[in-house]
C-alpha cells in the first residue's frame, strides 16, 4: 500500500458515525484527511431516511441528541416524526464538517501490514483503524414458520404507508414499538390481527421513552463503576403510548394473541388447530447488524456477532463496532446511547492531544494537505 494510512475508516455515517466522527475531530483529527466517514447511501439520514413517514420516535427530542448540538424541538407537539431526525442528522453533518462521503459502500475490510484496507466500490481505503457503524436496517430479520403463506409479506423496513392496504385482512406480528405504530395505522383502514410472543408491555400514558433512557444511563454508570451489567435497554420492550398508540386503545383494537403455528396458503394455522385467513403479513421482527463487509476477517461467533470488549473486537484490535445493540455499549443504537459509545470509543483510541478544537462552529484547523489513504477519492 503506497501512501501513509488514514487514522481512521468510519464505515456508516447514520447516528453512530456521525457523533464517532465529533469525537474524532474533537481530538484533533481532521474530517476527510486525517479520517473518513463513507456511506453507501446518496443521502443523510442513516436509516431514519428510510422508514415510513408517520413513524413517531418513542424518544422526546431532549432525550435524542448527539454530542455537541441537542436535537431542536418538535414544534408541533407529541413525538417527532421520523423526518425530524433526518433534517437534525443532515444538519448535525453540515455543522461539524465531517465530510462524509456519500455512495460509498465497504465491501470487505482485510488486514494489511500496519493496518486494514476497507474495499470500497470507489476504491481501497487505508488506515490504522476501522469503526464499523453500519445499523441493522439492511438486515431485516424475519423468523421461520412452517409452511408456506401465498399472500403478500411485508417487513417493517417495507412498510410505508396504510393506505396500501385498505380493506385487506392484515396479520401483524411483533411486540415492539414498530409493530404497535403500524398496528395503530393499519387497524383504522383495515381488518387486523396483532400476534406477539408474549403479552405486549404498555408504558403508563404519563412515561415517555425517558424511562428507557434513564435505564441505559443507569448501566452505563454502573459499568464505569466496574459493577455488573443490570441488563439490556431493548429488554425492557415496552411500547410508548403515542398519540396513534393511545387513538388505537380508545378503538379497542390493541389486543395480542400468541403466534400460530404455520404459515398456510392465504393464511395462518392456530395451535388450536383453526386456520385464518390473511391478505398480508407484516413482519414487525426486528433486524440483525450488517457485518457482511467484516466477513473477510473471520471474526464473527456462532451468534453471528463479533465478540467485542467495549467497542473493539476481542480478536482483531483495530476494528471497533458501534450502534448494532447493546453489545457494542448501552443503549448504542439509539440516539442518546450512540454519543456516549462513541465518546468512549473515541477516548480509548486517541487521547486529547493539543488544544480542543471549536465545535460548534464548522471550521476545520489548518493542517498542510496530504494524500492519505490510498485510491479512488
Ligand atoms: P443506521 O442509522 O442504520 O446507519 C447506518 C449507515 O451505514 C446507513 O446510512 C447505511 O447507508 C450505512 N451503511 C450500511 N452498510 C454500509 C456499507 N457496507 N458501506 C458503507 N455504508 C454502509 N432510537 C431512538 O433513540 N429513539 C427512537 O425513537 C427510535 N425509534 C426507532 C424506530 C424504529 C422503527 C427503528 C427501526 C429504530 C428506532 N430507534 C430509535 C433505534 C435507532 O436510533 C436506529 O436504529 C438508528 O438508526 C441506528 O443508527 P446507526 O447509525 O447505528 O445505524
Amino acid at each position: 500500500m503506497p501512501t501513509a494510512p488514514l487514522t481512521a475508516v468510519v464505515i456508516g455515517g447514520g447516528q453512530a458515525g456521525l457523533a464517532t466522527g465529533f469525537y474524532l475531530r474533537r481530538s484533533g483529527l481532521v474530517p476527510g484527511q486525517d479520517f473518513v466517514i463513507i456511506d453507501a447511501a446518496a443521502e443523510p439520514g442513516g436509516a431514519w431516511a428510510r422508514m415510513w413517514p408517520t413513524l413517531r420516535t418513542f424518544s422526546p427530542t431532549q432525550y435524542s441528541s448527539l454530542p455537541g448540538w441537542m436535537m431542536p424541538p418538535w414544534p408541533h407537539g407529541g413525538y417527532p416524526l421520523a423526518s425530524h431526525v433526518v433534517d437534525y442528522l443532515t444538519r448535525y453533518e453540515e455543522r461539524y464538517q465531517l465530510a462524509v462521503r456519500r455512495s460509498v459502500a465497504a465491501r470487505a475490510v482485510t488486514r494489511s501490514v500496519g493496518g486494514v484496507v476497507v474495499g470500497t466500490d470507489a476504491g481501497d481505503l487505508f488506515a490504522e483503524h476501522v469503526i464499523s457503524a453500519t445499523g441493522t436496517w439492511s438486515r431485516p430479520f424475519v423468523p421461520t414458520y412452517p409452511g408456506t403463506f401465498a399472500g403478500r409479506q411485508l417487513h417493517t423496513a417495507d412498510y410505508r404507508r396504510a393506505a396500501d392496504l385498505a380493506g385487506q385482512r392484515v396479520l401483524i406480528v411483533g411486540g415492539g414499538n414498530s409493530a404497535a405504530q403500524i398496528l395503530a395505522e393499519v387497524s383504522s383502514v383495515a381488518e387486523t390481527t396483532w400476534v406477539t410472543l408474549r403479552p405486549p408491555r404498555f408504558l403508563p400514558d404519563d412515561v415517555d421513552g425517558r424511562a428507557l433512557f434513564e435505564i441505559a444511563t443507569k448501566r452505563h454508570q454502573a459499568r464505569l463503576r466496574g459493577q455488573a451489567d443490570t441488563g439490556g435497554v431493548g429488554g425492557l420492550g415496552d411500547i410508548v403510548m403515542v398519540e396513534s398508540v393511545r387513538d388505537a386503545r380508545n378503538r379497542d383494537v390493541l389486543h395480542a394473541r400468541r403466534p400460530f403455528t404455520h404459515l398456510i396458503d392465504h393464511g395462518v394455522r392456530w395451535d388450536d388447530g383453526t386456520d385464518s385467513p390473511y391478505d398480508t403479513i407484516i413482519w414487525c421482527t426486528g433486524f440483525r447488524p450488517a457485518l457482511g463487509h467484516l466477513t473477510s476477517l473471520g471474526l464473527r461467533a456462532p451468534n453471528g456477532l463479533i465478540p467485542t470488549d467495549g467497542t473493539q473486537a476481542l480478536k482483531e484490535p483495530r476494528l471497533h463496532l458501534i450502534g448494532y445493540g447493546d453489545w457494542t455499549g448501552p443503549a448504542s443504537a439509539t440516539l442518546i446511547g450512540a454519543g456516549r459509545t462513541a465518546r468512549d470509543l473515541v477516548r480509548e483510541l486517541y487521547p486529547p492531544r493539543g488544544p480542543r478544537l471549536p465545535t460548534t462552529v464548522g471550521t476545520s484547523p489548518p493542517r498542510p494537505p496530504t494524500q492519505r489513504g490510498g485510491l479512488g477519492f
